[in-house]
């Protein structure tokens, strides 16, 4: 395990100078004015850390000369002297380049640990680029037959040099100066359309906030977000309409690289012809490489200012250049998903977008104003880069609701990247030397870097696919993928979603990312064979379908399960719910005027490394609705806690963040901890404690709401967009599907005078009775017809709060079943605990998924708000019952929150011929108690709960590509 000891040698020294910035997280000016080290003492930590850092602001050196350009003589004399700059070097003469190469070419390392010092070309001119500090640009401009010299950052050596692209645009991993530089993104793009206008359409759809460039002056420097579209004849506008596309989403976090990297040389193979694996592609797919990112990208040139970073400001950037409440922006936590939304987000909806939004998401603003043009995005893949983890690429479920054809298109593209990368490497004992190499860079306190090797089961650690809960333990609102999927109609792109991660493609720690070629090779290997794999899946035609052995099956209709805005406050009641569907109009006329809603923002920033703790306080009051804390910088801390207590001092959440921080513990389930929700808060003074050991932005949102619902216009600006929803609506999606048999909906009435059966009520007329509520537990008709339908062999399936009929009915193991041994409670995540995976409800359900459905887009927020019923355990095997799995129970003691252990949420009771079975919570109703300015969702299961409830009904679902049965999930029992 880790030596903590060790972190004494942690680059947490540079956090030190952090500290010494103004509490905004403003430029101070003069960096070192009010500075409680000097600029020696800040070089020799600097040096310590082996990383090269950037000093903001005030010149650090004096090197100038005629062949330098400007903006190289403005690098090298605003960075430390250790930092080593980009510059490409042209000769005239070969003699000169020979006597530079002597001094500065090496032999390149064989490891591959990093690119060389330096490298030559002889044509069509003597050049060189090199990585030179300030002495060395100040030495070879001296040198006799030196031309000029200049800043060149990036993967090709000779992007701005004449001839560039003799040996290719973006140069193999392997031969790689560096990271693909943005400015060399776009002159490659520029060179590709250009060569290949056929093939390649290259648009700039939008611009980034920009930072302040220091080198130019100018205040704010947007740049370009660029979309290249690659297929046959990209510019037959006719037949691109009639193609599907596919969406890569490249390094949304500027500081996980590894989508651009691989993104960048695909486009290369595609439009040179190159990539043999998608040629046969292109006559029916666009493929569509969007940078949605220019900020976090260009943050790594020492010419762009950031404000929130005192030291080493030469690092890629999570977010944009924007800072709203104090926090810098997370460029994907902004997209206008429908759901619960964070009010500390700026959600970017282009229609009716208020005004200040314009300068802080224009990025996002753009983008999915552009998107929404495309009438045909099949699937849409949002690549990122993790720390550790169990299995080196994981793809994470989108939480928009998918149907069932959805859910087995996502799943078949999940089986077929595991399968191609396992058919690549064979496992990840192929890679381990260069991972477990990487970590013990990344991490330095880690001395032994095979510890965090991924030791998972699935493809060899290779890969593993669950929601983004199951896989990186958080949840999210405003994820760009999370707003790609859901449905057009409710303002996303309705395509199939998926957010893959890789491992090492991002870093915890506030360290330079280095390249490091022998490391970044494999993620690039891995995107590739993901965006190879999903290209070749939409290609091909693939539907489902559901075997239902003739079954069929009825469910029990009621309206108490739906909700509409017009039933919120500050919506206007005559509102007519009919046209919910239609999403450009909201409700019009007058709205709600006595229900008002203040929005009280706050924030600060704790400086790192301070002996005693900071608080930070929040004030909630009798009408308070509800208290975001909203954390920024903890993923750059390796030790300390945050706690957040209530005005008693009970603290409601701890946050140890060197148990978050432990890169090689791949079981803990790591938490990028952002953000606590608490609704209805206990008035009086909450305080926030932080003790860490890097800067923390702390800001909270308290929402005062006179009603039970905050008005959207009030704290966002955006007025309520219209809805009418219902779990039932799981149920007419999943009918078009059925092989056979079919699936009607019934009312408590229906049920209760004999609908069930057959006319002469002697037998059933369906196989199944599905209940997901329990309105009608006081009709007796209804209980009594339901316990016939059991006793005549019909099968029911009890989920949610329809599982208190267990409690009243007097059939089969039921009768056994008491009211006081079921629980109506909340959770956090409807998660699926203490599985036994050979129970047949969990047939094709896979060790890491155990969220069943998704909670945002229902608006349930990451508080304790999820609804299940479920049944004592002793109770439930005494009956005769077999458990599936349980489901945690939290209940509310004089307001708070008391954990209650856990009671059954799936298994399966004998009732005679027929069965009866339990599902804990799988289709609850929308929650509206909470922001959810752009509507809710019908439904939202997972992969997950979409095969327990297909399992449940006795379903085998079918797979099905180009006509050919390729896949079963369940098996009919
Ligand atoms: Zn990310």
């Amino acid at each position: 395990m880790t030596n903590r000891n060790g972190r004494s040698k942690s680059p947490r020294a540079d956090d030190r100078v952090a500290a010494t910035g103004t509490a905004d997280g403003q430029d101070s000016g003069d960096e070192f004015a009010d500075s409680v080290i000097d600029r020696r003492t800040y070089l020799s930590l600097s040096a310590a850390t082996g990383a090269a850092l950037a000093l903001p602001g005030s010149a650090t050196a004096d090197v100038r000369g005629e062949p330098i350009t400007d903006e190289l003589a403005f690098v090298v004399n605003h960075t430390p002297d250790e930092y080593e700059a980009a510059t490409v070097v042209e000769f005239a003469n070969r003699r000169a380049l020979e006597a530079f190469a002597d001094d500065y070419v090496t032999e390149p390392d064989p490891e591959l640990s990093r690119a060389p010092k330096a490298v030559t070309r002889n044509s069509p001119a003597p050049a060189a680029h090199a990585r030179l500090t300030a002495d060395e640009v100040a030495d070879v401009c001296e040198r006799d037959g030196v031309e000029r010299l200049d800043f060149s950052p990036g993967a090709n050596p000779w992007w701005k040099l004449d001839s560039p692209y003799e040996d290719g645009v973006f140069p193999p991993v392997e031969s790689a100066r560096n990271y693909v530089a943005y400015e060399e993104l776009a002159a490659g793009l520029d060179h590709l359309e250009s060569a290949r206008p056929d093939r390649v359409r290259v648009q700039r759809i939008g611009e980034s906030p920009g930072w302040t460039n220091r080198f130019t002056g100018e205040e704010s420097d947007p740049r370009p977000v660029y979309v290249a579209e690659v297929t046959a004849n990209v510019r037959d506008e006719e037949s691109v309409a009639e193609k599907e596309r596919i969406v890569y989403s490249l390094s949304i976090h500027g500081d996980e690289r590894a989508g651009a990297e691989s993104g960048c040389r695909l486009l290369e193979d595609l439009a040179t012809g190159r990539a043999d694996d998608f040629e046969h592609l292109l006559d029916d797919i666009v493929l569509v490489f969007l940078f949605p990112n220019p900020d976090g990208w260009v943050s790594r040139t020492p010419q762009t200012a950031i404000p929130w970073v005192e030291a080493h400001d030469t690092n890629f950037q999570r977010g944009n250049a924007s800072v709203f409440d104090g926090q810098p922006i997370d460029t994907n936590r902004q997209y206008p998903t429908i759901g619960w939304t964070n009010p500390a987000f700026r959600p970017a909806e282009p229609d009716g977008a208020p005004e200040e939004f314009e300068a802080l998401v224009p990025d996002a603003l753009a983008i999915v104003d552009h998107l929404r043009d495309y009438d045909d995005v099949a699937l849409f893949c949002d690549y990122h880069g993790m720390y550790t983890a169990d299995h080196a690429v994981f793809n994470l479920e989108t939480n928009a609701s998918l149907d069932h054809g959805e859910t087995n298109e996502l799943d078949e593209l999940n089986v077929r990247i595991g399968e191609a990368m396992q058919s690549h490497w064979g496992g990840i004992e192929a890679i381990e030397d260069d991972i477990a190499t990487a970590i013990e860079e990344m991490y330095d306190w880690v001395d032994d870097g095979d510890e965090a090797v991924p030791d998972g089961d699935s493809y060899d650690g290779l890969f593993d696919w669950g929601t983004t809960y199951d896989s990186i333990s958080y949840q999210v609102t405003g994820g760009f993928a999370d707003w790609a999927g859901q449905p057009e109609a409710f303002g996303g792109l309705g395509a199939v979603a998926v957010t893959p991660e890789v491992v090492l493609s991002n870093h915890q720690v506030a360290a330079q990312k280095e390249w490091k070629p022998y490391s970044s090779r494999h993620y690039v290997t891995a995107y590739r064979i993901s965006m190879r794999t999903c290209a070749e899946l939409i290609a091909r035609e693939t539907s489902a379908t559901v075997a239902t052995g003739g079954q069929n099956v009825a469910y029990v209709t009621t309206d108490e399960l739906t909700r509409t805005s017009a039933a919120l406050p500050h919506t206007d009641d005559h509102f007519d719910p009919d046209t919910a569907a239609d999403t450009d109009s909201g409700p019009d006329g007058g709205r709600g005027t006595d229900h008002a809603t203040e929005v009280r923002r706050n924030h600060r920033r704790v400086e790192a490394g301070s002996a005693a703790q900071s608080t930070v306080a929040a004030d909630a009051v009798d009408s308070s609705h509800s208290l975001f804390v909203h954390f920024d910088g903890v993923r750059n801390a390796t030790t300390g806690t945050i706690r957040v207590k209530d005005p008693t001092g009970t603290v409601v959440r701890e946050i140890d963040l060197a148990a978050k921080a432990d890169p090689t513990d791949l079981t803990a389930r790591r938490r990028d901890v952002e953000e606590v929700f608490v609704r209805r808060p206990r008035a009086g003074r909450w305080e926030i404690d932080v003790d860490a050991d890097a800067d923390i932005r702390v800001g909270t949102t308290v929402i005062d709401a006179d009603g039970d619902v905050p008005d959207p216009e009030e704290v966002l600006g955006y007025e309520q967009r219209a809805y009418s929803v219902t779990p039932l609506q799981f149920f007419d999606d999943l009918e078009p599907f059925l092989e056979d048999g079919e699936i009607e909906g019934m009312s408590i009435l229906d049920v209760a005078i004999g609908r069930l059966l057959w006319d002469d009520a002697t037998a059933c007329r369906y196989d199944k009775l599905v209940v997901s509520h329990d309105v009608g537990l006081d009709h007796p008709l209804y209980l009594r017809a339901i316990e016939r339908f059991v006793e005549l062999g019909g099968d029911l399936v009890l989920t949610d709060a329809g599982v208190n009929l267990l409690g009243e009915l007097d059939v089969g193991a039921a009768a056994s079943i008491a009211p006081d041994d079921i629980t109506d409670a909340d959770m956090v995540f409807a998660t699926l605990e203490d599985r036994d995976l050979e129970h047949p409800l969990l047939a094709g359900i896979r060790p890491r998924q155990q969220e069943i459905w998704k909670g945002s887009q229902l608006g349930y927020t990451t508080g304790i708000d999820q609804p299940s019923t479920t049944v004592e355990r002793d109770a439930f095997e005494a009956a005769g019952g077999s458990v599936a799995g349980t489901l945690p129970r939290w209940l509310i003691d004089d307001g708070e929150p008391v954990p209650a252990g856990y009671g059954v949420g799936a298994g399966i009771l004998p009732a005679g011929d027929a069965e009866i079975t339990v599902l804990g919570s799988v289709l609850p109703p929308a929650r509206q108690t909470e922001l959810h300015p752009f509507g809710l969702a019908d439904y939202a299961l997972s992969e997950m709960g979409h095969t327990l409830l297909c399992n449940a009904l006795d379903f085998e679902q079918r797979r099905y590509v180009d006509g050919d049965l390729v896949r079963t999930v369940g098996e009919r029992r």
